[in-house]
């Protein structure tokens, strides 16, 4: 529905839901960073502060190219865009913290990972930058990383946990729209999710 706003005003767009098997595809590189990328890049920030995540991979939103936003600030306005990341270093020593996942409402378990990354990856202008990561953002961009390849964080818990969350969701997803009549992966959430959380 067009309103007065709509010509102005970025949309998010909507997130897939876990167990979706869109959520499995591989992303494939950016050719090129241009206009399109760019539009794809600011939609997605609107998508990942409005969904009030610290984080959110393109698969995540059925775009399945090598793009992620970050910003894990207090103040939330340090975004961070990496196209085509690719890791160069992983720290050997590995800490086991809380994740929860936009795909994934309302779901947190441990996950190992490693504390710090060395990561390159093109910004939203084309240009290749190294970001060496430790802690929460190590974490996030982990996490992120694993999106571009089809991996969900549910994926690292045992089989029992994982069948336990798929039936949770895909009951809560049955309900949203039995409630709704619109698709759950468009109903807004009331919850705080934050992607990636430590
Ligand atoms: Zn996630």
């Amino acid at each position: 529905m067009a309103t007065p706003m709509s010509n102005t005003t970025v949309q998010p767009y909507p997130i897939l839901r876990y167990p979706d098997p869109r959520l499995l595809k591989v992303a494939r590189p950016v050719a090129h960073v241009d206009e399109r990328v760019r539009t794809i890049v600011q939609r997605m920030l609107v998508t990942m502060y409005a969904a009030q995540g610290i984080g959110l991979a393109a698969t995540q939103v059925d775009i399945h190219e090598r793009i992620i936003v970050i910003d894990v600030s207090d103040t939330r306005c340090e975004p961070m865009v990496l196209i085509n990341p690719e890791l160069e270093w992983a720290s050997p020593e590995k800490r086991r913290g809380e994740e929860g996942c936009l795909s994934v409402p309302g779901i947190y378990d441990g996950v190992e990972r490693s504390v710090a990354v060395r990561v390159r990856a093109l910004d939203e202008h084309g240009h290749s930058r190294v970001i060496e990561a430790e802690g929460l953002l190590a974490v996030c961009i982990q996490h992120e990383m694993d999106h571009l390849q089809g991996k969900v964080f549910v994926e690292y818990l045992s089989p029992l946990k994982r069948e336990r969350i798929r039936t949770k969701l895909l009951k809560a997803q049955r309900e949203a729209a039995r409630d709704g009549g619109a698709a759950p992966a468009r109903r807004p959430r009331t919850t705080v999710v934050a992607e990636a959380q430590p």
